[in-house]
């Protein structure tokens, strides 16, 4: 059973709050204009969410991955591409927090925390996001300063964080497999910004873009978690951190699959009776019910053994798995029992479906997915 504490209702009451106030009137005009909205990030940052699993020392809320989760959640039921840009953000300060320095923590956590700047995460690179070893940007030590160079595509926060965590290849190990090394580079860097900016059909609201790296100088200082750490410190950032947020986001939009059904099928006046009386309509309210309930339950047992500090790689790619492909299906039913209204961009749930299209190679893809969940099972 799943059993949430009064602390986490409670937070999950003021986030829920906060999204019916702040975001759901916006939510259209995100997708249409697909920008990012920096004051309502700033916002967040003030209420706790930007650095909800940070300890207070660092200037975070001091909480855990469930409550990150039900933030993420909560948002993403009005806007995923709003929630995508948090999720994203969450990498970043997540990196800095578990591998970086005490002078790294220091530098940019109370920052990030309170809203006043904004993180990222790139790894992906134009040879493939499925192939991590495969990156070919590189790092170099020359008189004691790293030259970055190199191409990273796909990135969320891409045009609008101020640090970005990055890794490079720093070296090949006597096998000729790469050394990767993680990177903080802040915004501004000399040859260092955003390139081509991505048109998505999905989780617009947050923008997704190239990153260039061109002959990038930073001091040894920037090296997060030591030379060499970059591919033990990426896997578990994404294996863990970036799925069950993109889990928590698919479960957001899961959820406002089934609250939209239900209240069409209530309202919609056919044959003189609510839609509701049909048995069809039914079946999919009760998919979509049970769907939502398995993504929860998966979701939050991902995220609870995260919190218990147990190995859960193969947990959060299963919610991950199952969360995303069961947001795309929901959709599409939901967007069958509207009939014609479903159909017409007045109604919300069109975005849901292109939303929860664009959460399936987000954090890797479902064959990804299937991967890593048929090696954890066939050990
Ligand atoms: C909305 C969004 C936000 C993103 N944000 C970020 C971000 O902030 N930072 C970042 O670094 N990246 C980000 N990405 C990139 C994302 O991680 C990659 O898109 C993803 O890992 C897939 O990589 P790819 O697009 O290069 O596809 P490829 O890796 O080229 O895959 C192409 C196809 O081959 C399949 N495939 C590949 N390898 C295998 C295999 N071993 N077994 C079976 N099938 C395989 C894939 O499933 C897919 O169907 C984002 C992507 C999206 C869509």
């Amino acid at each position: 059973m799943l059993k949430f504490t009064g602390q986490q209702e409670r937070l999950r009451k003021v986030v829920k709050e906060f999204a019916e106030k702040e975001i759901a009137p916006i939510a259209d005009k995100l997708d249409a204009e697909d920008t990012c909205p920096a004051d309502l990030l700033m916002q967040m940052g003030q209420l706790g969410f930007n650095g909800v699993f940070v300890p207070a020392q660092y200037g975070g809320a001091g909480l855990g991955y469930t409550e990150r989760t039900i933030i993420l959640e909560e948002i993403a039921r009005y806007s995923a591409g709003l929630a995508m840009a948090l999720m994203t953000h969450h990498l970043g300060v997540a990196t800095i927090l578990h591998y970086g320095g005490e002078e790294q923590r220091k530098k940019y956590l109370p920052d990030l925390c309170s809203g006043r700047k904004l993180a990222g995460l790139a790894v992906t690179e134009p040879s493939g996001g499925s192939d991590f070893m495969g990156q070919q940007s590189t790092g170099r030590l020359i008189d004691g300063e790293w030259v970055l160079k190199g191409r990273k595509c796909f990135i969320t926060n891409s045009h609008n964080a101020d640090v970005t965590v990055l890794t490079v290849r720093t070296g090949e190990d006597a096998r000729g497999r790469a050394q990767l090394t993680a990177f903080l580079v802040d915004a501004g860097t000399k040859g260092f910004g955003p390139g081509h900016k991505e048109r998505k059909f999905g989780l617009r609201g947050s923008y997704m873009g190239d990153l260039n790296l061109n002959d990038v100088q930073v001091g040894e200082d920037a090296v997060l978690g030591g030379v060499g750490e970059g591919t033990r410190l990426g896997l578990a950032v994404i294996g863990e951190i970036s799925r069950s947020g993109t889990a928590a986001i698919g479960l957001g939009i899961l959820r406002a699959c089934l609250e939209e059904s239900i209240k069409f099928a209530r309202e919609r006046i056919i044959y003189g009776k609510p839609l509701a009386r049909l048995t069809n309509i039914q079946f999919i309210i009760a998919h979509n019910r049970t769907d939502y309930e398995a993504g929860r339950l998966m979701t939050y047992h991902a995220v609870g053994m995260q919190d218990a500090g147990l190995p859960c790689v193969t947990e959060v790619a299963m919610a991950k798995f199952l969360v995303c492909e069961a947001a795309v299906n929901a959709a599409k039913r939901t967007i069958d029992l509207m009939g014609g209204y479903g159909v017409v961009n007045d109604c919300p749930v069109g975005r849901y479906l292109r939303d929860a299209v664009a959460t399936i190679p987000a954090s890797g893809t479902s064959h990804i997915m299937q991967v890593v969940i048929a090696s954890g099972t066939l050990v």
